[in-house]
């Protein structure tokens, strides 16, 4: 056979072919083998020579071979081929991925035949299958997630809407406390979004706090427990007596790998127990090694999914979504959290049997007395605090969360001012002192870092003015900043009042101490309000007709009074701001300066849904005034009447 004659001891293509870690096949035009190297040996398995002779469509893949041999055929016809990929059977009965180029042997020497030479692209292919998994695991989470915000979001936005429909007291009661819950679910998935992306851009660091297990794990479980006694399942705790003693760590870290742990538990539990057993597995110069056990008895993980549970955005199964809920998200937090304190999860599970998640975390051994009261203060202790009287000013451009923290505030008795931006807090806090300042980060005009730091150079006392950040952005660097433009303390959002409460009146211990500088409106008597000259002027004086048109704003005003109180009640913003602008006009000729500013003022920010906290108060007052106004302007035209 001629083909020999290319792979003769000494020749050129010996040098090359034998050479080269490529791996190398001479093959003819049929695909049969005249030629192998010997790397072929090290990536296939086959000994020099022992395919020679052998077809080489013979070891392809079966389902592929008909494509191969197409390449072959369009390969005839060119002088070389690059990156055609097959996959080759192993002496180890396994098929492997290569990819060859081919030398087309008849174009350079006249011969029926191809060089192969072939590249391992397992590994390659092993990554683009990787990449492919992961992309779709990315895409599965992405769709989870919005499903996961959709669900609380919707269940807030519905209720919300019920509400204002005017339910009876149960009912009210009912759609509050499904709000609380979606934004309660909310905020947790939210939390577990932003520590995932704190762990992945590095960014989470751990505290060294003393602290006992035993001061925590009881009221942890606590919580768990109406869960279970509704599934109707068991839940115990063990702390080993080798464990009582103080730990140096980061408590709220492990709160959080147990949380997600034993809610883990109870989900996917329907029936039997849940158990967490915790003892200190061994102690070697001053680290005392925490071994946290929970064990279910619930419907268990299959083997091949033990490992990717613990991935990024990834459930055992698809369906796991539809039935349980759950972002996929908490076991990868879990082991990170472990993981960053040099500490190992492992899991080990049957189907239909239940799950053990192990949990080893290196903590240090403090000394008695080293561990502050990080005991939660209980609420009796809250309320021995006089929160009355507080003069507080709220610093916030978002109309939702002034509401909300005014509100929070009001029910506490505490007198709130407010101000948008930093601009207008610093000219208020010139007026008028206030016991507290509660500071939104970011603002238009002056945010809240620049705000604070001219607070602070103002003169004494201004300057003295406790504050009182409240952020969204509560990373370590974030707190820094707060503190190093003068902040006294902050408070990440979203915060229940409870939180609030505490951040004043506990850590800070704000207390009462300013004067509310007289804020109350200058009261015009209402037969001052109005002012007829200017229908006079227009009229030439004409009475009937200046009685004429103040008996139509009479008659026309009070149905759209109903109208914008109802309007009120339902929050139904565009349709206040159309009253209002219906019946501006009016108080233009009527000379009524005072209340066409206010009704100008709603109309605006109704339309604008700006400011939706001082809407209430600016509609209440408006209408007292109108009906204060009108029997005034009927003894104007109708001399004789009451
Ligand atoms: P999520 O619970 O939000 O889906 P996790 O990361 O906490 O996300 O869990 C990932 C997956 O691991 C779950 O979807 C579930 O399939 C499986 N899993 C976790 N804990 C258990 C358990 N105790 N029993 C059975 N399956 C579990």
């Amino acid at each position: 056979m001629k083909l020999q004659a290319y792979v003769r001891k000494g020749s050129f293509y010996e040098a090359v072919v034998e050479d080269g870690s490529d791996i190398i096949f001479i093959v003819d035009f049929e695909g049969t083998i005249r030629y192998h190297n010997t790397a072929v040996f090290q990536t296939l398995g086959y000994r020099p020579k022992s395919l020679n002779g052998r077809n080489f469509f013979d070891y392809i893949l079966p389902e592929t071979v008909e494509e191969l041999k197409r390449q072959f055929k369009k390969s005839q016809q060119r002088a070389y081929t690059q990156n055609i990929e097959f996959q080759f059977l192993c002496k180890d009965y396994s098929y492997r991925f290569l990819e060859f180029n081919a030398i087309n042997l008849k174009h350079k020497e006249g011969l029926d035949g191809f060089i192969l030479d072939c590249r391992d692209i397992a590994q390659r292919k092993e990554n683009e299958a990787e990449l492919v998994r992961l992309q779709k695991a990315k895409e599965q989470f992405l769709a989870n997630i919005s499903h996961e915000i959709r669900t609380p979001l919707n269940g807030i936005a519905g209720m919300a809407g019920l509400l204002s429909q005017s339910p009876s007291p149960e009912e009210r009661e009912t759609y509050l406390n499904a709000i609380k819950h979606s934004a309660e679910n909310l905020k947790l998935i939210i939390n577990d979004i932003l520590d995932l992306a704190a762990i992945e851009s590095g960014k989470l660091t751990f505290e060294k706090i003393a602290f006992n297990l035993k001061d925590f794990l009881p009221s942890l479980i606590s919580t768990f427990m109406y869960q279970a006694r509704e599934k109707k399942i068991s839940l115990d705790y063990t702390i080993d007596e080798n464990l009582n003693k103080i730990l140096v760590g980061d408590p709220v870290r492990l709160n959080q790998i147990l949380i997600n742990l034993i809610s883990n538990a109870v989900k996917f539990t329907h029936s039997g127990s849940i158990k967490v057993f915790c003892t200190a597995e061994r102690e070697v110069k001053g680290i005392c090694w925490v071994r946290i056990e929970v064990t279910d008895s619930g419907v268990g993980i299959p083997e091949d999914k033990l490992n990717t549970i613990f991935e990024s955005f990834s459930q055992a199964d698809a369906s796991v979504t539809r039935k349980y809920g759950g972002s996929g998200l908490g076991l990868t937090i879990v082991k990170q959290l472990v993981e960053l304190q040099k500490g190992r999860i492992t899991v080990t599970s049957k189907v239909n049997e239940g799950s053990s998640f192990i949990v080893l975390v290196p903590y240090g051994v403090g000394k008695k007395g080293a561990m502050a009261n990080t005991s939660p203060k209980n609420d009796q202790a809250l309320k021995a605090v006089n929160a009355s009287q507080l003069v507080v000013l709220l610093v916030e451009d978002n109309d939702i969360n002034r509401l909300y923290a005014k509100s929070i505030l009001k029910n506490w008795q505490c007198y709130t001012d407010t101000a948008e931006n930093g601009l207008v807090a610093i000219e208020k806090i010139k007026n008028q002192a206030y016991d507290v300042v509660l500071m939104d980060i970011q603002m238009p005009v002056m945010d809240g870092y620049e705000t604070t730091k001219a607070i602070r150079l103002m003169d004494a006392p201004m300057c003295d003015v406790p504050v009182i950040a409240l952020t969204a952005n509560a990373t370590k660097a974030d707190v820094e900043k707060c503190m190093a433009a003068g902040m006294n303390d902050y408070l990440p959002k979203p915060f229940t009042p409870d939180d609030l409460y505490r951040k004043l009146f506990i850590d800070q211990k704000i207390s009462p101490k300013q004067k509310v500088k007289s804020k109350s409106p200058v009261v015009i008597p209402a037969n001052q309000l109005y002012n007829l000259d200017y229908l006079r002027s227009v009229s030439g004086n004409n009475e009937e007709f200046i009685r004429e048109m103040v008996m139509t704003f009479m008659q026309t005003i009070p149905p759209v009074l109903a109208e914008m109180k109802q309007a009120l009640m339902d929050s139904d913003w565009p349709k206040l701001a159309r009253q209002a602008h219906q019946i501006k006009p009016s108080f233009t000729l009527m000379g009524l300066t005072e209340l066409r500013s206010s009704i100008l003022f709603i109309e605006e920010n109704s339309k604008a849904s700006t400011k939706l906290d001082e809407i209430p108060e600016a509609v209440s007052n408006f209408i007292i005034q109108c009906e204060a106004v009108i029997p005034e302007l009927s003894k104007e035209v109708m001399p004789g009447a009451a």
